[in-house]
């Protein structure tokens, strides 16, 4: 007999999820499943949840990609996990493992990749079906709590960091100091940076500068793409922006230093314009960073199973999502919100 799991589903774009009990996934070959101990609530999920982008996931479907728990069945052929191991389900679910870019390990743009809590069910669950290959291995020591916003957005402000190729002593600006934001501030100090944090949230910003940033901007402020100038003699080396803001890229590209690199990383929905003169004046390179890879995901974990990154996180049980969701849109969360399911039972 079929066994049930209570789980949050999105039935439709822009309406409350739904709580339901679905049938928990029994595993197939190469496959296993994850008991949630904790799933980290991001952005995507709000923009999943309401059907921002092109690519729409397939109603209906769990969101959640930062889901933490452990292997509680493995199926035929699986070595790489064992029953009882910690894992993570993050956003890169799966790839194809034989294309260009996984031959190059850039398995994050791979044409044929699944994303969890999107073309596959996520953490909003109970039980999560994962692919063992592309799941993240949660070192010892770190609570399911602790490693759940690491594993989408600590990996992908990592690797944005990484790409901005800023190096030590030199300047990142990071634009939006939220989930995203938050963790990339505490990498970038790890990494030697200068930080500049630019937020709208005075709140955010204070809380900024505690996690270390030498610098902070309200981006609402008048001036304040000259103040990121100003603070940073010249122009932040590199620009990481996370805002889910359009204003934000456009603004993120006038804070850069000439010959600087802009990481763009947020996903609002629409286009922003490029002052072309200026980026081709100043030669500056503009680019894309979509999550992380495995390795990326192994260093991003160590860093925090090594002290020197800790997500700040407010606890809720799924029963909250909805009201998460809503301050989430609103700007209102102050870090991280991490759904515990080890609180419920
Ligand atoms: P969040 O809501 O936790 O944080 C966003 C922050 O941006 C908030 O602090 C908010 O106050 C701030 N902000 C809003 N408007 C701003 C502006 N104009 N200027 C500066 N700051 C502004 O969201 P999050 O979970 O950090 O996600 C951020 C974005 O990153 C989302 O669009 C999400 O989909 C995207 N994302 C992308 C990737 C990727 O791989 N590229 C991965 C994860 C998330
Ligand atoms: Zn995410
Ligand atoms: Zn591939």
């Amino acid at each position: 007999m079929a066994s049930y799991m209570q789980a949050a589903v999105v039935e439709r774009f822009g309406k409350p999820l739904v709580f339901q009990d679905v049938v928990v996934p029994t595993v197939g070959p190469g496959q296993i499943l994850v008991k949630t101990e904790a799933c980290g609530v991001c952005h995507t999920d709000l923009h999943a949840a309401q059907g921002d982008w092109l690519l729409k996931p397939t109603l209906p479907f769990i969101p959640g990609h930062e889901g933490i728990g452990r292997v509680v069945a493995v199926g035929a052929g699986v070595t790489i996990v064992k029953e009882g191991d910690r894992v993570g389900v993050p956003w890169l679910y799966s790839a194809c493992g034989h294309c260009e870019h996984c031959l190059s390990a850039w398995e994050t743009v791979c044409g044929e990749a699944q994303f969890g809590g999107y073309t596959k069910n996520g953490g909003f669950a109970e039980y999560i079906l994962a692919d063992p290959d592309y799941v993240a291995h949660i070192p010892d020591g770190l609570a399911p709590r602790e490693a759940a916003p690491l594993i989408c957005a600590g990996v992908t402000t990592y690797k944005g960091i990484k790409v901005s190729h800023v190096r030590p002593g030199e300047w990142i600006a990071i634009s939006g100091a939220g989930g995203l934001g938050h963790l990339a501030i505490q990498y970038a100090k790890a990494m030697g940076l200068q930080v500049c944090a630019i937020d709208i949230d005075e709140g955010k910003l204070a809380h900024a500068r505690r996690l270390g940033a030498d610098l902070a901007v309200n981006a609402q402020s008048e001036g304040a793409v000259e103040a990121v100038r100003r603070g940073t003699k010249g122009g932040a080396h590199g620009v990481l922006i996370t805002a889910p803001s359009l204003r934000a890229f456009k603004q993120g590209i006038g804070m850069a230093r000439k010959r600087g690199t802009c990481v763009l990383v947020g996903l609002p929905p629409g286009d922003f314009p490029v002052p072309l003169f200026d980026v081709v004046a100043n030669c500056i390179t503009i680019r894309g960073s979509f999550v992380g890879t495995r390795e990326d995901m192994a260093e991003a974990l160590a860093f925090a199973a090594d002290g020197k990154v800790k997500a700040d996180i407010e606890v809720q049980p799924l029963s909250a999502i909805n009201s998460v969701l809503d301050r989430l849109e609103r700007g209102d969360v102050p870090s991280r919100v991490v759904l515990d399911f080890e609180a419920a039972g």
